[in-house]
C-alpha cells in the first residue's frame, strides 16, 4: 500500500468522526507527503466532500484570515521595513482540540494549528506587501491575538552613532527624565521618557524622533562634561539606541541646532557592549588661594611620569594616565592648564584634590579650584 493510500485510510477514519476544514485535515498529513499546501491536500483527502459543520479543531478560523491580514496591514501602515515575522495567541480550547486529535491518531512531527495560522498569515502579508519573512532577526514582529482580534507590532530598535560639538556654555549633557514616568515613557511624554528637549540629549533626541519616529532613545556617551563646559574639536562621540522606530533609514547630514553641532551621524549595528577607551584634551581655568610662581607651575610637568589614581566612595580605585601638560599663567591667582589625559579623569576633583592623587592643589601646595573646563578634543582609541 502506498503512503498516500495509508493516509487516506486514517483521514477517512478521522473525518467520519470529526468535521475538519481543508487546512486542518491537510496539515495532519502534508509533512509526511512533503506537500506545501495543507488546503489543497485537505480538499483532495475529503474528495471535495463539503461539510456544513464548523471545523472541530479551529472553528473555521482559516476562513477569517483576510480580516487578520487587514489588521496587520493597518497596524503596519506607518512603518518602513523589509523583513517581518508573525506570532499569534489563539484560544487554548483550539490548541487543546488540536493536541487531542494528534494524540488520538498518533500523528507526529506535524505543524500545530498555531504554526499553520502564523505561516498562512505571513504568506498572505508577504504576498500583499512584498516584505520578506525572517523569523530569526525580523525588523517588525506582529503578535496577533486571534481571540480578541488585536494586532500588536514591535519594531526592532536601531542604533545611531555620531559626535556632538557644543560651542556655547549652558547646555546640560543629559536630559532630566519625564516627571510622570521617570523615563519609562508615558502618554504625557509621548512615550519618549523625556518631556523637555533643552540639553544635548534633548536636541539629539528631537532630531532623531523627527527622522525615525520611535519611543525612547537610550544614550551611551563617551565621557561627560558640565553644563558650563564647551566640547570643541571633532566633538564627543555618542551612541543612541531608538526603540520602536517607524523608519529604519534616513539621510543623516551634519547639522547645527542652536549651539550644538551634530557630525558623522550614521546607523551602526549596536551600541558598544564595553565602555570604549578614549583620551581627552582638556583646557581648565584654575584659581589658586596663594600667589603662584613659574617655578611651582613647572612641577605640573611631572604629572606625565606616573598615572593619577582616583578613589571612589565605593572603594573602587582607577588609574588615569596624563600624556601631555601645558600651562599658562594668567594672573597671580589664575592659570590655564591644558592636559591630554585618559578619558574619565574627574577634573574638578583632580584640581581640588578630592580623593585623587596626585592632584593640582597638592602639587602647587595651595588650595586650587577649577573655574571652568572645556574639551578641546576627544579621540577614541
Ligand atoms: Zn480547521
Ligand atoms: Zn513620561
Amino acid at each position: 500500500m502506498s503512503n498516500y493510500q495509508q493516509i487516506t485510510i486514517i483521514a477517512n477514519k478521522i473525518i467520519k468522526k470529526y468535521d475538519l476544514c481543508d487546512n486542518c485535515l491537510g496539515r495532519l498529513f502534508s509533512k509526511q507527503l512533503h506537500l506545501t499546501s495543507n488546503k489543497l491536500l485537505g480538499k483532495k483527502l475529503k474528495n471535495n466532500l463539503n461539510s456544513t459543520e464548523k471545523c472541530y479543531i479551529c472553528k473555521n478560523l482559516f476562513d477569517n484570515l483576510g480580516h487578520f491580514l487587514k489588521l496587520m496591514l493597518d497596524t503596519s501602515s506607518d512603518y518602513t521595513f523589509t523583513t517581518f515575522c508573525v506570532g499569534a495567541m489563539i484560544k487554548p480550547s483550539i490548541v487543546d482540540r488540536d493536541d487531542f486529535i494528534r494524540s488520538q491518531y498518533k500523528l507526529k512531527g506535524i505543524d500545530s494549528v498555531k504554526a499553520d495560522i502564523t505561516k498562512e498569515l505571513g504568506r498572505l502579508y508577504s504576498r500583499k506587501t512584498k516584505k520578506r519573512i525572517d523569523c530569526l532577526d525580523p525588523e517588525i514582529t506582529f503578535t496577533l491575538n486571534l481571540k480578541d482580534e488585536l494586532c500588536q507590532l514591535r519594531s526592532k530598535s536601531i542604533t545611531i552613532s555620531g559626535r556632538y560639538v557644543k560651542s556655547q556654555r549652558g547646555y546640560q549633557q543629559k536630559q532630566k527624565p519625564c516627571d510622570n514616568c521617570s523615563g519609562k515613557g508615558c502618554r504625557i511624554c509621548n512615550f519618549h521618557g523625556i518631556a523637555e528637549f533643552d540639553s544635548v540629549e534633548g536636541v539629539i533626541s528631537k532630531l532623531i524622533f523627527n527622522k525615525f519616529g520611535g519611543t525612547t532613545a537610550k544614550f551611551t556617551w563617551i565621557g561627560g562634561e558640565d553644563k558650563s563646559s564647551l566640547v570643541l574639536g571633532s566633538g564627543r562621540p555618542f551612541f543612541v539606541k531608538i526603540q520602536n522606530p517607524f523608519k529604519r533609514k534616513a539621510r543623516l547630514a551634519d547639522t547645527t541646532i542652536d549651539s550644538i553641532t551634530l557630525r558623522n551621524l550614521k546607523l551602526v549595528h549596536e551600541s558598544p557592549k564595553k565602555s570604549l577607551k578614549f583620551n581627552s584634551t582638556i583646557s581648565t581655568t584654575i584659581s589658586t588661594e596663594s600667589n603662584i610662581d613659574s617655578k611651582s607651575l613647572r612641577k605640573l610637568k611631572d604629572l606625565i611620569i606616573n598615572p593619577v589614581v582616583v578613589y571612589e566612595k565605593s572603594g573602587k580605585r582607577s588609574e588615569k594616565k596624563i600624556f601631555e601638560v601645558k600651562y599658562k599663567k594668567n594672573s597671580q591667582n589664575l592659570f590655564t592648564l591644558v592636559i591630554l589625559a585618559e578619558g574619565g579623569l574627574p577634573i574638578k576633583r583632580f584640581v581640588i584634590g578630592d580623593d585623587v592623587k596626585p592632584n593640582i592643589s597638592q602639587i602647587l601646595e595651595t588650595p586650587c579650584v577649577c573655574k571652568e573646563f572645556d574639551f578641546l578634543d576627544i579621540e577614541v582609541q
